[in-house]
């Protein structure tokens, strides 16, 4: 988003998310959209981007920069049936760049549509029951939730109340069905009223989901608003509340910082939907629409408090928050493998390597689709899970992943597979430095010294952003990197392997060598002085290489 554009005003003007859209869709002088509708666009779930790499050659010959869209499709809690899932596929090919990308909020991403192709995307989708509406902009995002169908009873209710939670808080505006599937009605067309967001939407974004412990594979602590189920068998009884987590910060602005939610009591299911207006109403009517940079819920929580936030909250939604209910996580990663389901089927997590679906594993993928799954989940680490698959058909899915070379019992390594990279360059805006196109060679080095230090089969986070906006979390990983400048990252350690701890800044602006450097020195104190199943973000903060990081300023502090 442009730096000088006055998106409060654009938001304002919009006439419910419609702007001038219908007319940029419609103008063959170039392949972009006019600039605020470029404010617009993400509400409906569509970035403008440019190709970074062809940036100069494009500018040099007078040309305009390379525009294509990316466009993200919403899945409530990760959940695509197989009817869904072909119809993603064809469109990779159609009219994307014949790749599918899984995010970490449990979406999907199409990269390199063309301005024209975007209302027959859209009108696609919605034939299968799906949308893109607030998948991006200043709303509730995709919600998420714990994908693991072996949860039985208590993950289908969780899941129910992700999908509510996320009609809920949809925009209520006809502007999306409008401009992609029926046509704009260009005179006289009403504006709707939106309840929970008013005119101007949200101060910046907002994300929730729903964790089911002892998997904290949605990191609940980075959401805005999340919530914790606590079940008694396979009863739901309720939700643990956590307000005010937040990934993003800006490099050298301390005012700025990732953040980890608080846990402020337990409310009963029957209360999440009333809880969670009440908390984006307080947000809308008090978060900083002055300064982007400090725009998200955690800054209002910072700046006003807790008990305010608990007072005002208790007062608008009329519900009195309880205790929290004890809750115990183990990891903030994937639970991968052949796992038995409730009904006798089976579900298999699939290990993707930054959530990027090549042409080979989507067909591979089309085939179990169509011939042996239930359905294709998204997990919330960019992998997937392959659900319903009855006994005598495990092996045949093995062998197509396998032909895929995604075979999943003697492929990835612990580190690899606990590995997150965002998109980054050549296609995000905002990038400082590689991630997704860089990764995979880092983790190689770094599964080097973990072999040399005999540590090669231990699970450790390792979570790379080009920016410091953070889409994979890295302030979460136990090791992390943030981009500053090509070759260049902030390196971040010690956060804990649940997800309930932050790192802090270890190397500033350091390249590949120094990283290198850095890891081979802990892994091998790490190898000589751990304790028992001592996971290494906790090694590093135990043996006081790390000072641990309370909910979040001092993340930047080093
Ligand atoms: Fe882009 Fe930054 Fe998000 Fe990566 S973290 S996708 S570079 S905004």
């Amino acid at each position: 988003m442009a730096a000088h554009l006055d998106v409060e005003k654009i938001k304002a003007d919009s006439r419910a998310l419609r702007g001038t859209l219908a007319i940029s869709l419609k103008d063959p002088t170039t392949a972009a959209v006019a600039e605020a509708d470029t404010v617009i666009t993400k509400f409906h779930g569509i970035y403008q981007q440019d190709d970074r790499d062809q940036r100069e050659t494009r500018r040099e010959a007078r040309l305009e920069p390379a525009y294509s869209f990316m466009i993200r499709v919403r899945v409530p809690g990760g959940v695509i049936t197989p009817e869904q899932w072909l119809a993603l596929d064809r469109l990779a090919d159609e009219v994307a760049n014949g790749t599918i990308r899984l995010t970490t909020r449990q979406a999907v991403q199409f990269h390199g549509v063309a301005k024209e192709d975007l209302p027959r995307l859209i009108r696609t989708i919605d034939a299968v029951l799906m949308d893109s509406l607030a998948a991006c902009g200043d709303v509730n995002r995709n919600v998420m939730c714990h994908v693991q169908p072996e949860a039985g009873p208590v993950h289908a209710a969780a899941l129910d109340w992700a999908r509510r939670l996320s009609d809920h808080l949809t925009p209520r505006t006809g502007a999306y069905r409008e401009i992609w599937i029926e046509g704009e009605k260009v005179a006289g067309s009403e504006v709707e009223d939106e309840p929970i967001y008013g005119k101007t939407y949200l101060p910046r974004k907002f994300k929730s989901g729903i964790a089911i412990p002892p998997v904290n594979d949605i990191d609940v602590f980075s959401q805005d608003l999340g919530f914790i189920a606590i079940a008694e068998g396979d009863q739901l009884l309720g939700f643990n509340v956590t307000v005010g987590g937040g990934m993003g910060c800006s490099h050298g602005e301390p005012d700025t910082f990732p953040r980890l939610a608080d846990v402020i009591g337990f409310i009963e299911p029957e209360d999440l939907l009333t809880i969670a207006e009440a908390v984006v109403t307080i947000q809308r009517d008090f978060g900083n629409r002055e300064n982007r940079k400090r725009a998200r819920f955690k800054y209002t929580l910072e700046d006003r408090g807790l008990e305010w936030l608990v007072s005002e909250l208790e007062s608008r939604s009329q519900v009195k928050l309880a205790a929290p209910r004890p809750y115990q996580f183990v990891g903030n990663g994937d639970l991968y493998g052949w796992q038995r389901m409730r009904d006798g089927r089976w579900q298999l997590t699939v290990f993707v390597e930054n959530g990027r679906l090549n042409p080979n594993v989507r067909a591979a993928l089309k085939t179990i689709a169509n011939d042996y799954a239930s359905d294709i989940r998204l997990t919330p680490n960019q992998n997937l899970v392959v659900a319903g698959v009855i006994e005598s058909e495990r092996e045949a899915v093995d062998r197509l992943l396998a032909s895929a070379a995604m075979d999943q019992e003697h492929g990835p390594s612990a580190i690899r597979k606990n590995s997150m990279a965002c998109v980054a360059l050549p296609s995000c805006g905002l990038a400082m430095a590689e991630a997704e196109r860089y990764l995979p060679d880092l983790v190689t080095r770094i599964e080097e010294l973990a072999d040399r230090h005999g540590i090669g089969k231990e699970p450790i986070t390792v979570r790379m952003s080009g920016c410091p906006n953070g889409c994979s979390r890295p302030y979460l990983a136990e090791i992390g990197l943030v981009g500053r400048a090509p070759g260049r990252y902030n390196l971040y350690l010690g956060a804990a392997f649940d997800g309930t701890r932050l790192n802090r800044l270890d190397r500033d602006n350091v390249g590949e060598a120094d990283i290198l450097a850095r890891i081979d020195q802990l892994f091998g104190q790490f190898a000589s002085g751990r304790r028992q199943e001592e996971r290494f973000g906790d090694f590093l903060v135990r043996s006081r290489v790390i000072a641990p990081v309370g909910r979040g300023r001092e993340v930047n502090a080093g």
